[in-house]
């Protein structure tokens, strides 16, 4: 995702890089531990893990592959702490860091690979921790599994609910922050959204990309008129009829007020200019119905296509609003798609 609320990346990586620091740090600690308590093979994988974890601290910023960064440094990460959870030298208290495993998977990859990765590395955790206790009968082994294991399950169980509730949460206010709340249609900054990933898309296979500026003729009679309850359902009106007429991959938004556009991925102001004539009579041919009476609408609109008139969506609206002013200056209800040929002003 992109755009103002593609912060969980962000928000992973801060995690991750935390955690690297610890390791280095706590890998370099932990080296030294063990050297003195004579264990120098898990001293040294602790000193090839702190070496790790700084070269990783240099790559973090910038890495574009952070999810398989974060597979290469969970994978050994995990791997060593049920390594020293399998020793008979260390202290118990090495478990607690097994315990860490749940939240550190489900902040750092989300909820399906978090839950498959916590399940499995809790699980051979607890597995490996309960042999050092085989030989000390099968009651001791199995209050010490059922006490670890129930927290364990515990803290994975609010691991998955949070980031369950975090994921639901996230989409709301994507939702919400991308949609116009009185039509429902996508607004401004769900266009600029689209608008990056269509352009990307269009330059990379050569294909056009147009986009339609729309606004509605004498709005403001209808409010003044009508009073602004019936000019909001004109709005929705508006939006309901012009949708219909436009595929899944066109986009029609609010850009505020009684002003719209529609992207239209694939197609060039040739085509687009057929589109808007379509929408254009479409509205004509719909009007709102009142209690005893419809109510005629008419739009103005103007035409851009990436290329020939810039390449940013700022550069595309500048053209297609001044069009859109040419239309109204020129009449009203009709489409202009270039700055030299205003089309002749059909019939209402
Ligand atoms: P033109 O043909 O030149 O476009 O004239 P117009 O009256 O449509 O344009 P103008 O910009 O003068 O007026 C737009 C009006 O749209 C003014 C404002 O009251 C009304 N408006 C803007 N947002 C809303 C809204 O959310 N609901 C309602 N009911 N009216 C709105
Ligand atoms: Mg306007
Ligand atoms: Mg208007």
């Amino acid at each position: 995702m992109t755009g103002p609320l593609a912060s969980n990346e962000r928000h992973r990586r801060q995690v991750l890089k935390a955690l690297l620091w610890v390791t280095l740090v706590g890998g370099l600690f932990f080296s030294v531990v063990n050297l003195l308590h004579d264990n120098w093979p898990l001293a040294l994988l602790e000193l090839c893990y702190a070496g790790v974890s700084a070269y990783l601290l240099r790559l973090i910023d910038h890495t574009r592959h952070l999810q398989l960064l974060t597979a290469v440094y969970l994978v050994p990460f995990f791997s060593i702490m049920i390594l020293a959870v399998s020793q008979a030298q260390t202290t118990f208290a090495v478990f607690a860091w097994v315990q860490t495993i749940p939240i550190i998977c489900y902040m750092l990859l989300g909820l399906r690979l978090g839950m498959i990765s916590s399940v499995l590395f809790v699980g051979i955790g607890l597995w490996v921790f309960s042999r050092r206790f085989w030989s000390e009968g099968w009651l001791p082994n199995l209050e010490i599994v059922t006490n670890l294991g129930l927290a364990s399950l515990l803290i994975m169980l609010f691991a998955h609910i949070y980031e369950y509730s975090r994921l639901l949460n996230e989409k709301r206010l994507t939702e919400l922050a991308s949609t116009d709340t009185l039509t429902g249609l996508a607004n401004r900054m769900k266009l600029a959204e689209v608008f990056e990933r269509e352009r990307a898309h269009a330059q990379r296979n050569g294909t056009p990309l147009a986009l339609v500026f729309l606004d509605i003729d004498h709005f403001k009679q209808i409010n003044d008129r009508f009073g602004h309850e019936v000019g909001d359902r004109a709005l929705e009106h508006f939006a309901e009829s012009l949708s219909q007429r436009l595929r899944v991959s066109d986009l029609l938004c609010r850009l505020g007020g009684e002003e719209f556009a529609v992207l239209l991925p694939g197609s060039n102001a040739r085509q687009a200019q057929d589109i808007a004539e379509d929408l254009r009579a479409r509205l004509v041919q719909n009007p709102m119905p009142l209690a005893d009476a419809t109510l005629p609408m008419t739009l103005s609109a103007g035409i851009a296509e990436l290329g020939s008139d810039g390449q940013t969506l700022d550069d595309l609206l500048l053209a297609a609003d001044r069009r859109t002013y040419a239309a109204k200056r020129a009449g009203r209800n009709q489409v202009i798609a270039w700055d030299e040929a205003p089309q002749a002003a059909p019939q209402a």
